[in-house]
């Protein structure tokens, strides 16, 4: 492999969006991939893409929704099919106490009542009293996302070579970019998978314009709408690495959360069962560790489509100046010798 810049290893989130924005500085990159196409083995093709910031805040740290919130210009800027409609959270009424403990620990939201729910998703009108509406949220298709950003990165000229299975160590590269997911354990010894599990189901008799979840003091689910009747559901969230198809008792629990959401759901075809191990530090927050020339960007948790954006500028950040010390290094070894 011929010498370049930068190799960034893996096409998952992580790796396109280094990519992308190490290229957008004019850097040369270019990117391998183990799997033969975009998604195949990456733990980004099993993401909701919930662009939910303020929903996130609830439940994790504050850097969380802090690092996030730019995240929501940064994918509509780079992928026009971002859906800027915010997201809406509800519970069925035995768990009401839940909606508010969710908003006590929150912020950027609106509590609607049963007509505005009504006017948001006209399909969920006279199912729930009280909502909370998160206006500034956002979501998207992460797979059409992931084409895109491959799309963008090849019309700059970047490779992604698929097939190629790589260690940091053995990179042709000034900087490696290792964006391996749960792969990377071998250089990250503190990185763990944490299984979840999704369904995609096609329902032509439901319609949503956004997001929903549901709140529940054991499972909180989600359901995104990804347009022409499909609808994935969300997501399990256990410590285990386990790998391997989704448990009955996981299906039973995701797909009873969306036909408690609306009834027609229990006419919906199941089109997906889907699992995979989200890559997690121990403070579930993403890092960027340098260790020679080698950046670990990594530990997106469940918040990949979320952090990538914030993780890819600091990437590419350390990657310009790491170049520009190495050229400066090279300058002076010149002038000296001259
Ligand atoms: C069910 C589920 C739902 C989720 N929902 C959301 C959500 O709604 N919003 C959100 O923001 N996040 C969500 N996530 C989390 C998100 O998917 C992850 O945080 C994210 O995918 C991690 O991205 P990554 O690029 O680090 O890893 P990956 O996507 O796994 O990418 C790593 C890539 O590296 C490649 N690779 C590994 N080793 C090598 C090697 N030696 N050489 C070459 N290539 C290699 C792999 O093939 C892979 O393609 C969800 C996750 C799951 C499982």
């Amino acid at each position: 492999m011929a010498r370049s810049s930068v190799i960034v290893i893996g096409a998952g989130v992580a790796g396109l969006s280094s990519a992308l924005e190490i290229a957008e500085r004019g850097i040369g990159v270019e990117i391998v991939e183990r799997g033969r196409a975009l998604g195949e083995g990456s733990c980004s093709w099993m993401a909701g893409g919930m662009l939910a910031p303020w929903c996130e805040r609830a439940t994790t740290e504050p850097e969380v929704a802090a690092w996030g919130a730019s995240s929501i210009g940064w994918w509509a800027e780079r992928f026009p099919e971002t859906v800027l409609k915010g997201s809406l959270v509800v519970a069925q009424s035995r768990d009401a106490p839940e909606l508010a403990r969710f908003a006590a620990r929150t912020e950027r939201f609106e509590w609607v009542d049963g007509d505005r729910i009504a006017a948001l998703e006209p399909d969920l009108a006279g199912r729930y009293r009280r909502a909370l509406f998160f206006p500034d949220e956002a979501h998207l298709d992460p797979r059409r996302a992931l084409a895109a950003l491959a799309g963008q990165l090849q019309a700059r000229g970047v490779a992604i070579r698929f097939g190629v299975e790589l260690a940091p160590q053995d990179a042709q590269a000034e900087v490696v970019v290792d964006c391996r997911g749960l792969a990377a354990r071998d250089a990250l010894t503190d990185l763990r998978g944490v299984r979840g599990e999704m369904i995609v189901v096609r329902s032509p008799d439901v319609s949503l314009q956004r997001p929903v979840r549901m709140l529940h003091p054991r499972l909180p689910l989600y359901i995104v709408p990804r347009g022409n009747g499909l609808f994935m559901i969300g997501a399990t969230m256990i410590e285990s690495e386990r790998r391997g198809p989704v448990s009955v008792r996981s299906a039973v629990e995701l797909l009873n959360a969306a036909y408690a959401l609306h009834p027609a759901f229990g006419e919906a075809e199941i089109v997906e069962l889907g699992a995979d191990l989200r890559p997690a530090f121990p403070d579930n927050l993403p890092q960027l560790r340098q260790s020679g020339r080698v950046l670990h960007a990594n530990g997106l948790f469940r918040h990949g489509f979320l952090l990538a954006p914030t993780l890819a500028q600091r990437a590419a950040d350390t990657v310009s100046s790491l170049l520009s010390s190495e050229t400066n290094h090279a300058d002076l070894h010149q002038r000296r010798r001259a």
